[in-house]
């Protein structure tokens, strides 16, 4: 496997010039990595990772249990088999990773430890001049780039969010975050509530409880789960037929695939059923006596926010077990000894977790020009979800809600090798989408539409993003299935692509 440690950081040269320019060494950057490599095996290019190490979200999320909650057959990527069980922890993504920038050589590209502070465009010289800080040396690096390809991901890494509530002050026990999980803490014996019932609670609840006296999973309002054994029958029977391993991962792949496109289509079509399904189950498990209609039955209509899948039921079982419970209600503020409910409960801890999501980030903070004018991205319009309108010669990897991030880094990459060469071939230095006179006239909306899907970090983030403009070109579809097959019929001579 490959670390930081084994490829060390090669002396910074003032004015590095490269074709491609990756920020970030996350499952987008190594992605979009390996793709450019494979597919332009000529171009000069760098990532540049902030931290001392690849692997972006499973580095800095910590916290007990760190595991997907989308299986690894569609989050791994397309060329390289996943052949563990479906749901992984961040060790086993980190290795999985780690294989595969050996295996192509990615280290010598990749330079750690440079976090990017602008990006500036300039038309007269057609390239991006990116200064970035080295993080051990103090440093400042500089280089241009042709090119600049965004994988710096969605939210602030050093920091997750968590409302202010009153008493906080008071609180005698300790209050982390999951993104900032101290590594020294030790749970044992310790009263824990988790505030939130998102997939980090659901895998945090499970991952602690028997080890702390008890842990509790506070509520405003339950969450969709779906749950099922951490493994893939079909994945099994083709292993068990000794079917090559890249054929298993291709056909587990296309099945996932299918079934999740018809699953959503439903949760549009037939919402009730969909949702009766999906409480059904909980019923079950959770037996007769259980209060699945507070706890487990949410108000909204099912992949509204994201649904998080429980391996082997194992937060349902610890409920049964009685180590962990769930408390729906609201937050009326903390005490010395807990927190005080709206009910008016109190709910001793000697640990609260603040499992309550993340800051939006758009373009991980990094303050851009283009021709010495300063860019807001909430200013622009997307194409597709990944350029930009007024900013040339840029993409962002910003995956599917519902699906798993990573099919969208392929798509992105390639288009990306497409649009590299077309533009070579037609003796272009620059590219920026614009949108066609007609649509110009056209209302704008909100980055995603929040009758559609509306988590909080988006909605309190909501204002920072680009905007969508009319039709689908102009909108980040959230949907796999349609843009797997309108990303590679793409028209590069469409004029909503301007050429320079
Ligand atoms: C706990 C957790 C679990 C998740 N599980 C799933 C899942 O199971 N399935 C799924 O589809 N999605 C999941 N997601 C969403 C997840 O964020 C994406 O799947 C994916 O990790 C995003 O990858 P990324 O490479 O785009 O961004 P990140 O993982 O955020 O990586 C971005 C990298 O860019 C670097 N960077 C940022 N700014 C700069 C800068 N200025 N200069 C240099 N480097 C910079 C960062 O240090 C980081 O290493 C999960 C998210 C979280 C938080």
């Amino acid at each position: 496997m490959t670390d930081a440690a084994s490829h060390p950081t090669p002396a910074p040269d003032a004015s590095e010039h490269v074709d491609v320019l990756i920020i970030g060494a996350g499952v987008s950057g190594i992605g979009s990595a390996w793709q450019l490599r494979k597919q332009m095996p000529d171009a000069r290019f760098v990532v540049l990772e902030a931290l001392d190490t690849f692997g972006g979200t499973w580095v800095t999320h910590r916290y007990p249990g760190i595991r997907s909650d989308s299986d690894l057959h569609t989050y791994g990527y397309s060329f390289k088999p996943w052949t563990g069980p479906p749901i992984a922890t961040a060790a086993e993504i980190k290795a999985y990773m780690g294989e595969i920038i050996a295996e192509a050589g990615l280290d010598r590209h990749i330079r750690y430890r440079h976090r990017v502070v602008s990006a500036d465009w300039s038309s007269a010289e057609s390239r991006w001049a990116v200064t970035a800080e080295r993080l051990d040396t103090g440093e400042t690096v500089r280089f241009t780039a042709g090119f600049l390809w965004m994988c710096q991901g969605y939210y602030r890494h050093d920091e997750g969010y968590a409302p202010e509530w009153p008493g906080m002050a008071d609180f005698r026990g300790s209050i982390v975050h999951p993104q900032t999980w101290p590594d020294d803490l030790d749970v044992t014996g310790k009263r824990v509530v988790v505030i939130g019932s998102g997939a980090t609670a659901a895998t945090l609840l499970p991952a602690i409880a028997g080890r702390c006296a008890h842990v509790t999973m506070l509520q405003r309002s339950p969450t969709y789960f779906r749950t099922g054994r951490n493994a893939i029958d079909l994945a099994e029977t083709l292993r068990q037929l000794q079917v090559d391993e890249s054929w298993i991962h291709e056909i587990v792949r296309r099945k996932i695939l299918f079934d999740q496109d018809a699953f959503t289509r439903q949760t549009f079509e037939k919402p009730d059923k969909v949702r009766a399904e999906l409480i059904g189950v909980i019923r079950t498990i959770m037996g007769p006596d259980y209060d699945v209609d507070t706890h487990f039955t949410p108000s909204y209509r099912p992949w509204r926010q994201r649904i998080a899948f429980v391996p082997d039921a194992d937060l349902f079982e610890a409920i049964r077990r009685g180590e962990a419970s769930v408390v729906t209600d609201t937050i009326d503020r903390f005490t010395p000894a807990g927190i005080r409910l709206g009910s008016g409960q109190e709910l001793e801890a000697d640990l609260v977790v603040t499992a309550t999501g993340f800051h939006l980030s758009v373009m991980g903070g990094i303050p851009f020009t283009v021709d010495g004018k300063a860019v807001d991205f909430a200013e622009t319009v997307t194409y597709r979800g990944m350029m930009f309108t007024g900013v040339p010669n840029l993409v962002w990897v910003f995956g599917y809600f519902r699906a798993s991030w990573t099919l969208r880094t392929d798509l992105v990459a390639d288009f990306v090798c497409r649009l590299l060469p077309h533009m070579k071939a037609r003796g272009a230095s620059a590219v920026v989408a614009a949108l066609r006179p007609d649509e110009a006239k056209g209302p704008l909306a909100p980055w995603v539409d929040e009758e559609n899907f509306n988590p909080g970090y988006l909605l309190r983030g909501m204002h920072l993003l680009p905007k969508a403009g009319p039709g689908p070109d102009w909108q980040h579809s959230q949907d796999y299935w349609t843009d797997k097959d309108a990303f590679p019929a793409i028209d590069l001579g469409d004029p909503v692509f301007v050429y320079r």
